[in-house]
């Protein structure tokens, strides 16, 4: 049978190696030189990354483990998926950025600053732009020197030649993980602090929120594919890899948003990192969006009931070793209209 080039595991996704790739052996000269100046950008950077994630990784489990209900452990049984915080870049990233020079990362990096420069610069102009000079308080500055404008065009100069490299766009279209991989077939979880520490700083967002939304979803990959239901079943391997990126990727991202949301007091800058993140994802990585809706006052909103419907269509896809998409839109659909029917009082407002 010929592979499918939509599946979520297929022979051409560099985490459907069968060992976890050594991450010292990923360095390249570009890789290198992109290290020395993330350490430059944030000395620390590593180490927050490593730190967050042994802080959080309990959490997260047990988040995942009570909204999925499976389970990695039963009775003395358990099913380790150790998560490792790795250097370098996965190949599809790699792929995406190639044509762009390692030094240029400098400058991305501060993308998020140079647009609140401008906009602080066009803010600082227009309080001197049409104000009478008697009206200057003696505590200020009593007028604007011409270098300010000089800055301003500098930096608003500055800021649409980076806007015009779209690394948000080149990132949206790389339709595998490349934060972080769960190496199904190991399995093993590595996080990718640069990428991490690279697309944080892009997005303006702390690496700390993102690490978080990342490790979520790549253990929501190995919650869905080895956590056990109350039957003691899992997603078997090769059916799991055979499965769409749609189903994949979408449980993975539903149950990252849902833990974001869970985790909103302790952790309150998680889901906007969530979400910041998705805004640039297109695909796979977006499809859950539509999952369980309904219709409220000419709006799609999340059903009352979505974490139950979508948990059963786990389940379903599990044991009936589905891999077309279209047919787990089926399962959705018809769960929906199961508890739904079957719901007598609908929770007004929950997600
Ligand atoms: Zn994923």
């Amino acid at each position: 049978m010929a592979e499918n080039p939509f599946s979520f595991g297929g022979e051409h996704r560099y985490y459907g190696s069968r060992t976890a790739p050594d991450p010292a052996a990923a360095s390249s000269g570009a890789t290198g030189e992109i290290a020395a100046l993330l350490k430059e950008y944030d000395p620390e950077l590593e180490r927050r990354v490593s730190r967050l994630f042994r802080q959080w990784n309990n959490v997260l489990r047990d988040q995942l483990r009570n909204e999925m209900g499976l389970r990695l452990s039963i009775g003395d049984e358990t099913q380790a998926v150790p998560v490792r915080v790795v250097p370098g870049f996965p190949a599809p990233f790699q792929n995406a950025f190639e044509g762009i020079p390692p030094g240029l990362w400098r400058f991305l990096l501060r993308l998020p600053a140079l647009e609140a420069a401008v906009k602080g610069l066009d803010s600082v102009m227009n309080i001197y732009s049409g104000i009478r000079s008697d009206a200057i308080p003696d505590q200020v500055p009593a007028f604007l020197p011409p270098s300010v404008a000089d800055a301003r065009a500098f930096c608003g100069h500055l800021f649409s030649v980076l806007q015009r490299i779209e690394v948000g766009q080149k990132l949206g279209g790389i339709s595998e993980d490349v934060l972080g991989a769960y190496f199904f077939r190991v399995p093993e979880v590595h996080l990718y602090w640069m990428v991490i520490g690279l697309v944080a700083g892009v997005l303006g967002i702390t690496a700390e929120s993102l690490t978080v939304v990342v490790a979520t979803h790549e253990l929501a990959h190995a919650y869905s594919h080895l956590g056990r239901d109350i039957d003691g079943k899992k997603w078997e391997t090769e059916a799991f890899a055979r499965a769409d990126l749609n189903i994949v990727e979408g449980i993975a991202q539903f149950y990252t948003e849902v833990v974001s949301r869970k985790l909103e007091t302790r952790n309150p800058a998680v889901l906007p990192a969530y979400q910041k993140l998705t805004e640039i994802q297109q695909g796979p990585y977006r499809v859950h969006q539509e999952w369980a809706k309904q219709k409220s006052a000419g709006k799609d909103t999340p059903m009352p009931q979505a974490g139950e419907i979508v948990r059963a269509t786990i389940v379903q896809c599990r044991s009936r070793q589905v891999s077309d998409y279209r047919v787990m839109q089926q399962i959705i659909e018809s769960s929906a209209k199961q508890l739904a029917g079957s719901s007598i009082t609908p929770e007004r407002g929950a997600v």
